[in-house]
């Protein structure tokens, strides 16, 4: 990859449930995007601004780390992952405003054979989640104390493989969990997509183009609220 010089930069998620809802969003802000010649860079052709197409997972580092201006990501995915960089700590993106898409709850579910009364009907048991410090952290604050499995994707077949008592997972519908016959017992962290920026500065001379940006997002959010 290049190195781009005098541009700003947005991280957003390259492809799945975010992806165009953020599009759209840069869209709506007045950015003329246009794709760049590889995949993980969309240029904008009336600003000096390009778009950095990654993983979602990767969002929250770019922007601490100041690779990336601005970006949008889940906040569950966001809190997932503070501190994540030890080296990095104390140097956390954060939070410009919610974007209002992109919403989901992170819950605790378990089979109806487990006779739920509670999080303290889960000490000692074995959970399920991809969001452990998420889970690890509403556990402690609840004088729980479980085996948490960390599954990366379809940790809602955990039960029935009898990999897990309980899982902890993202639910928007709710389809999934009956799908696999699970009940939904306890909301562990309400998400939605969030425009995070970075604690560094912008390159200079562009922190003013920076602050537009944010002002037009905020206006394109404020008139879809
Ligand atoms: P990537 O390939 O970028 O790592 P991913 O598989 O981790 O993608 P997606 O499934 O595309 O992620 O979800 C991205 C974000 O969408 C989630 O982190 C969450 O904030 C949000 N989201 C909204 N509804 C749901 C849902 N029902 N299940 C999972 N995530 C949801
Ligand atoms: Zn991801």
């Amino acid at each position: 990859m290049s190195t781009v010089q005098g541009r700003l930069r947005i991280a957003v998620q390259k492809s799945g449930r975010l992806a165009e809802r953020s599009l759209d969003l840069v869209r709506d802000a007045g950015l003329r995007v246009v794709k760049g010649n590889n995949d993980l860079l969309y240029k904008v052709e009336n600003y000096p601004i390009d778009l950095l197409r990654v993983r979602d997972d990767d969002i929250p580092t770019f922007v601490a780390d100041g690779v990336c201006d601005l970006g949008i990501v889940g906040e569950n995915v966001l809190e997932e992952g503070k501190n994540a960089n030890p080296s990095q700590e104390g140097a956390n993106a954060s939070v410009v405003m919610p974007l209002g898409f992109g919403k989901c709850t992170l819950k605790l579910a378990c089979p109806p054979t487990l006779d739920y009364a509670g999080p303290g009907s889960l000490e000692g048991a074995r959970i399920a989640t991809s969001y452990p410090k998420i889970l690890r952290r509403y556990l402690e604050e609840r004088g729980v104390s479980a085996d948490i499995v960390v599954m990366r994707g379809a940790v809602e077949v955990a039960p029935r493989l009898k990999l897990a008592a309980a899982i902890c997972d993202l639910v928007s519908t709710g389809a999934t969990l009956e799908a696999n016959g699970l009940v939904a017992q306890e909301t562990v962290f309400e998400s939605q997509a969030v425009l995070i920026r970075s604690p560094a500065a912008p390159e200079p001379g562009l922190q003013h183009l920076l602050d537009s940006i944010i002002e037009r997002m905020a206006g394109v959010v404020s008139s879809q609220g």
